[in-house]
């Protein structure tokens, strides 16, 4: 080996060596501590918004459930009782037994608004409607 490899192998790693510490001088101090704050803050925003995410899909299905359950127990059990006969009959004779939109002899009662309690809306809130028209509240797009 001659003494001008030795000597430029030599420079070669001490140059690279100084530029290599250089680097870490200059990044280590203030960018890396930020960096793992930053990691961290994104950690716990990314965990707490997965959190919100579980809550809220967990209320939406108890809310869908909820809803499932009170129209069921409205089709099923209200409309079926001797109280919204009642009061069904009460609504379609103030009407005069004439569909309130188009004049036409009504069959039935439709809710303008429901009340938080099932079985609790007042008269007013209920119209005499035919079945046409009826259809046509329930399903118009
Ligand atoms: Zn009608
Ligand atoms: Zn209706």
């Amino acid at each position: 080996m001659s003494v001008a490899t030795i000597q430029s192998g030599t420079s070669r790693r001490l140059r690279h060596n100084t530029r290599h510490h250089s680097i870490h001088h200059i990044i280590k101090p203030t960018k890396n501590k930020n960096r793992t704050d930053t990691n961290n803050t994104g950690f716990l925003i990314l965990a707490l918004l997965l959190v919100a995410a579980i809550i809220k899909s967990i209320d939406r299905w108890l809310f869908k459930q909820k809803r499932i359950r009170r129209r069921d127990y409205y089709r099923n059990v209200y409309l079926r009782s001797e109280a919204w006969r009642r009061k069904r009959y009460v609504v379609l004779k103030r009407d005069d037994w004439r569909c309130v939109y188009c004049g036409a002899p009504a069959a039935e009662v439709h809710h303008n608004r429901y009340a938080r309690n099932i079985g609790n809306e007042p008269i007013k809130w209920l119209v005499s409607v035919c079945k046409t028209c009826h259809e046509a509240i329930h399903y118009q797009p």
